[in-house]
């Protein structure tokens, strides 16, 4: 047997095997596999903006004759790969920030890869939580700073780190998730920021699951909090709450100038198509209004769904965490047989032995179909 037949068998035997699903139908908030509907509380479609026909249908007949309106841009940004667009979304994008600039990727893996491993080099350090994205650990290997994983939400801990070592150091940059994809909850923001001016580092904040959610533009937790001045570098992605593809930082001229030179991910890649860009400019400029309307459907349902729960939380995401890899998947199955669509998830996406059910709200989600699935849980549990 060779050896990625033996790897694969161990990821067998420990039940860590995984496989692409069969999906083969999305529409709102449902989806279906092997022929069976269930409701989907595994999207991060939270605004259920996605499979909205009358959007789609509205954007393909206004702009499906434009010049503009192609399916690749057969170019890096810095070649031939930008055009008005571009450059439109940009603006509208730092905008909604009340930031000075804003740069494009083609995800937000590459984002947070490329502006991680290329804003600190040799002479720097990074401080991370340690339970931030694969994109930003990633990015922390790939770049030639040292870095330091405080405990999650452990801000003494990561005092401790700064006293110690920030000074052996030039640059130093702290780097959270604002709402922690795993888990659904929310970094003190505040106490980050009051850290940063203390031990002279930068900070950066990724507003993954929180773009299109918090805030009144639907800029995400630093927003919310009043804390956007504060924070010098933000990231998130357009591939969930605003149900298009790419992803941006937002920062100051200056930094994103920086990252035009100096970042790979930014630099080596054919830029996202037209189509998707102007997708995007049609959901954040033109249809503005209606994600703030399922955003406050979102809210609605968060609010009611966290006072039938009784726990502290205040996101769209929801852990049921339940440890064992078999277990969490037989539970998984049980709720898909009983119509819910629910994912096992297990390391190394989070810690050995905290596999979970991750069910996550999205706008259309009624409160009975919530109670449904929590009272199902409970009974499965039992
Ligand atoms: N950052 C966080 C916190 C995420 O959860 C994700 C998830 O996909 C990403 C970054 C990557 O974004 P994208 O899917 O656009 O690559």
């Amino acid at each position: 047997m060779n050896f990625y037949d033996e790897e694969i068998k161990k990821l067998v035997q420990k039940d860590n095997f995984r496989q692409i699903h069969n999906i083969e139908e999305k529409y709102d908030k449902y989806l279906t596999v092997n022929g069976q509907k269930m409701i989907n509380f595994s999207s991060n479609d939270y605004l259920n903006l996605s499979t909205n026909r009358t959007l789609i249908d509205n954007f393909l007949t206004k702009y499906k004759n434009t010049n503009e309106f192609i399916f690749s841009s057969a170019s890096s940004r810095l070649l031939t790969g930008t055009s008005r667009v571009y450059k439109q979304l940009e603006n509208n994008i730092a905008n909604l920030f009340k930031k000075e600039a804003c740069l494009l990727f083609n995800t937000g893996y590459q984002c947070n890869l490329g502006v991680v491993s290329s804003l600190v080099n040799r002479d720097d350090v990074v401080f991370s939580d340690k339970l931030n994205h694969a994109s930003i650990i990633d990015g922390m290997k790939l770049g030639t700073s040292e870095f330091y994983r405080y405990k999650h939400f452990d801000y003494e801990n990561l005092e401790e780190l700064l006293q110690k070592h920030r000074k052996n150091y030039k640059k130093a940059i702290i780097i959270s998730e604002s709402v922690f994809s795993m888990d659904g909850d929310i970094a003190n923001i505040k106490k980050l920021v009051e850290l940063k001016k203390k031990y002279d580092c930068l900070l950066m904040i990724d507003e993954a699951h929180a773009f299109g959610i918090f805030g009144n533009n639907l800029t995400g937790i630093c927003e919310k909090e009043n804390l956007l001045d504060d924070i010098d570098i933000i990231t998130a992605t357009l591939g969930k709450s605003f149900a298009s593809m790419g992803a941006f930082c937002v920062s100051s001229k200056t930094i994103i100038n920086y990252l035009v030179n100096k970042t790979n991910s930014f630099i080596f890649s054919t830029a996202l198509p037209p189509s998707n860009i102007i997708w995007s400019n049609f959901l954040i400029e033109e249809n503005f209004n209606l994600a703030k309307e399922k955003s406050q459907k979102l809210q609605n349902l968060i609010n009611n769904a966290h006072k039938y729960l009784k726990d502290n939380t205040t996101t769209q995401i929801i852990p049921v965490i339940i440890g064992d890899n078999s277990k969490t998947i037989n539970i998984a199955e049980e709720l898909q047989a009983k119509g819910f669509f629910v994912l096992p998830v297990r390391p190394p996406t989070v810690p050995i032995n905290t596999s979970r059910l991750r069910l996550s709200l999205t706008a259309d989600i009624t409160f009975e179909e919530f109670k449904s699935i929590i009272d199902t849980v409970n009974e499965v549990l039992k």
